[in-house]
């Protein structure tokens, strides 16, 4: 089913792509390994296709996937101003270790200035707003440039992404976007980066199973719910950059 589709996508003009054909490629996909979705993407969409990483466990997976694959793939980062010194250690190992060219992109907007303009921090206060500045239009100025992303998101991580497709449309950004790993479990990530000693943030040792931001990451207590230390004590469960598509309307 997996070349099948691939032959009759392969006929699709990049821009003529809509939320029909996306969905359809995504049902005909189910079941594919992460890797065949990869490749699924390459042969249809590459060069304009990026993955996207926040340097989690799956964001590992894929960038050993992807270098295995298609290395020269552009994978790219949110730069916040906030990130934990063990995420930016992480970037340099993946770099050197697996090759991964990565593009850093940044609001343009240094701390100082958003302080003059919002008040102090902003994240604490208003995060909606601080994730909007610091990484949704960021992120979508840059997918501008592009027809399709790549994302580690997983069906079992949120109510929000239980109904996440393999292949589906991404709303807001208006483009194709894959979740190679959104049917996988927790424990085949882990297995993955464990059996091929992949690196990872050192932090997932020490309480932190999900990690953004310092200043809206918490450490959690075992068994907790994996996501509960984001935006601890607010109802914010999504950075904003995955809700449009997770939607499936707009
Ligand atoms: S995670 Fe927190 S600090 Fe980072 S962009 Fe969002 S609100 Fe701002």
């Amino acid at each position: 089913m997996f070349l099948q589709q691939t032959k009759q996508t392969q006929e699709v003009e990049l821009a003529d792509w809509t939320p029909e054909l996306a969905k359809s490629a995504g049902r005909d996909l189910e079941g594919a390994s992460p890797e065949d979705v990869l490749r699924w993407g390459f042969e249809n969409f590459a060069p304009s296709i990026v993955l996207a990483t926040g340097f989690g466990p799956e964001g590992v997976v894929l960038m050993h996937l992807v270098s295995q694959i298609r290395p020269e793939t552009t994978v790219f980062y949110l730069d916040t101003d906030l990130l934990f010194s063990q995420t930016y250690e992480l970037r340099d190992k993946l770099a050197n270790q697996l090759g991964i060219h990565f593009e850093r992109i940044h609001s343009g907007i240094s701390l100082k200035e958003q302080e003059v303009r919002h008040g102090n921090t902003l994240w604490s206060r208003d995060p909606d707003t601080c994730c909007q500045i610091r990484k949704v239009i960021p992120q979508r100025q840059f997918l501008a440039r592009h027809h399709a992303w790549i994302t580690g998101i997983r069906r079992d991580q949120t109510a929000f992404r239980a109904n996440t497709g393999l292949v589906e449309w991404d709303y807001a950004n208006k483009m194709v976007k894959l979740n190679p790993l959104a049917a996988w479990t927790s424990e085949q990530v882990w297995n993955h980066i464990r059996e091929r000693d992949l690196p990872y943030n050192e932090l997932h040792d020490y309480g932190y199973p999900s990690i953004g931001c310092w200043t809206c990451t918490k450490a959690v207590a075992a068994g907790a719910d994996p996501r509960s230390g984001r935006w601890a004590g607010s109802e914010k469960t999504e950075c904003g950059i995955h809700l449009p598509s997770l939607n499936d309307k707009q």
